[in-house]
């Protein structure tokens, strides 16, 4: 790998306790501002990716690292079970490679808007390709996906209509990215509360946090690069003073639980969607634990989807109250913060939704997905020019074709030399036909989905041997067929995010009611957990 030219850094001015050590407050310009709010546009295997990479390279840094690995949280630990579940598909598992690829590396729903900011840490492949099959005039917006006669597709034509914008935009990045770029300061706290720098709420805040004097902290300028704000994005998630955690390498002595995590009540959301998923719940009398769920395809796409669904979505979803970390206090701050502060986009933050063709299409969640929009596009071997024609007196000119090697592209046939229209196809359907979208994974199919949300396909696999790892005595088993529909799929993504025991958690409360009103069930079973999660000691670090 070539190196990199010097590392971005964003100064900040950091405010310490150093009694207690503790990092109290940031003060900061919008440029770590608009990193921070990225992390809501992130997928969660996006994360998993991001934070395993930046582990790894940190473990060969230094051995005697006394910082936990993230897999010891239980957020990352069963989504990146999930994350390499997904790894280990094998291709009889899913349509073609491009379906695992998609799930592995999600794009980016605010993609564009991503790299415009001054230090971006989404590495995923930003680029927008077009690949063309001119035998069939079909076309993808997917590397290495096959086309529907069997051919690789490798043509790349240029595609005209991106001409003339110019490379990345980075003209509106001086306009800020989500922050509104006017010189002014905003102050962080610890647990990510994220408001303009002013005086009066600098006095306001500091004096609710116990600070009546100002002589307590000291004041220290620090210059913080990319390898920094990934651990800040780890601990964002893990912890309730990622600052301290980031910045001093070390957690604060005030070992108080974090504030107001608990209090503020889960609303019901009322059940809105129809679609049902069935699985098989089994689950162990004497440990009272969901041992593994066993489910078909649609169950799986759906647990599977849950790595391209974005931070901030995953928050919206649960009414702002995922209870990881202080990711709700950072999606509050981009909330909160004053119109007059923010660009446009900021709103996008609020519930990005999956970008398009990377959703789970028949599953019960309301996460919007966005839809690529209807249009034709035309491909031709070369452009089209006028030139012209000296050989008379009078203006006269000639079309004449400019031939281009891998071909040219576009929605208009204006400037296309022999266009003709593509019919676009999406890796999620046996047919790659846009009109027959399934899922990732082949159908009909069998899996268990580990309360630990490890997936394994038990098509070409022995159930024997599965249910032989688990090494119960059979008739401490017990099974239940249940219906998975917005009320179960919430609170599996709940607990996904929350519990090591993603199943017995979220659906053990499912596991003995007796079929009733799903907007019934929801209030119980958020209730509950609630109820659960103040009674545990928060995972730490
Ligand atoms: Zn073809």
């Amino acid at each position: 790998m070539a190196s990199e030219q010097p590392q971005k850094t964003i100064p900040l001015r950091i405010f310490v306790d150093r009694e207690n050590n503790k990092v109290v407050v940031v003060e900061s310009t919008k440029d770590f501002v608009d990193t921070l709010f990225s992390f809501l546009s992130l997928p969660l295997a996006t994360i998993i990716r991001l934070l395993t990479t930046n582990n790894e390279q940190q473990q060969q840094q230094s051995n005697n690292d006394e910082e936990s690995s993230p897999s010891s949280s239980s957020f990352l630990g069963n989504i990146k079970n999930l994350y390499e579940s997904v790894q280990n598909l094998t291709p009889n598992d899913v349509w073609n490679p491009v379906c695992k690829q998609m799930l592995l590396n999600p794009k980016n729903p605010c993609e564009s808007l991503c790299t415009k900011l001054f230090l971006n840490i989404d590495d995923t492949d930003m680029s927008s390709k077009f690949f063309v099959c001119d035998s069939c005039n079909k076309f993808t917006t997917f590397q290495n996906l096959d086309c529907t006669c069997g051919k690789p597709i490798n043509r790349q034509p240029k595609n005209l209509d991106s001409e003339g914008q110019g490379s990345g935009g980075s003209v509106h990045a001086s306009n800020g990215v989500f922050v509104k770029e006017n010189g002014s300061l905003f102050l962080v706290f610890d647990d990510l509360k994220i408001v303009p720098s002013s005086m009066v709420t600098s006095m306001q805040l500091l004096t609710e946090l116990g600070y009546s004097d100002l002589t307590q902290l000291e004041e220290v300028t620090h210059n913080i690069g990319k390898q920094e704000i990934l651990n800040l994005l780890k601990y964002t998630l893990t912890s309730h003073e990622p600052l301290t955690n980031t910045i001093l390498k070390s957690s604060s002595k005030n070992k108080d639980k974090s504030p107001n995590q608990f209090a503020s009540a889960v609303r019901v959301k009322a059940c809105t969607c129809d679609i049902k998923m069935d699985v098989k719940l089994v689950r162990s009398k004497s440990q009272k634990k969901i041992i593994f769920a066993e489910a078909s395809e649609n169950f799986v796409d759906f647990m599977f989807s849950f790595l391209t669904i974005p931070l901030g979505s995953v928050v919206k979803v649960l009414d702002g109250n995922s209870f990881v970390g202080c990711v709700d206090n950072l999606y509050k701050s981009v909330e909160n913060l004053d119109s007059s502060r923010c660009t446009d986009s900021r709103s996008v933050l609020l519930n990005p939704g999956v970008a398009p063709q990377f959703g789970c299409p028949n599953q019960p969640l309301n996460i919007p997905h966005v839809q690529t929009p209807a249009t034709t596009y035309y491909y031709g071997t070369g452009t089209l020019k006028q030139e012209r024609d000296n050989r008379y007196s009078s203006v006269y000119y000639n079309t004449i074709v400019v031939p281009v090697v891998e071909g040219v592209i576009s929605k208009t046939t204006g400037s296309v030399s022999n266009a003709k229209a593509l019919t676009a196809m999406d890796p999620r359907s046996p047919n790659k036909s846009i009109k027959d979208v399934m899922g990732f994974v082949k159908r009909p199919a069998l899996y268990g989905v580990g309360d630990d949300l490890q997936v394994k396909s038990l098509s070409a696999n022995s159930c024997l041997a599965y249910l032989k790892e688990f090494s119960f005595p059979l008739d401490d088993l017990e099974v239940k067929a249940i219906s998975i529909g917005e009320a179960e799929a919430l609170s599996i993504l709940a607990a996904s995010l929350t519990s090591k025991s993603t199943l017995t958690s979220g659906l053990e409360d499912f596991f003995n009611v007796p079929k009733q009103d799903s907007n019934l069930t929801s209030k119980y079973i958020q209730t509950s957990r609630l109820d659960e999660l103040a009674k545990e000691p928060k995972p730490e670090n």
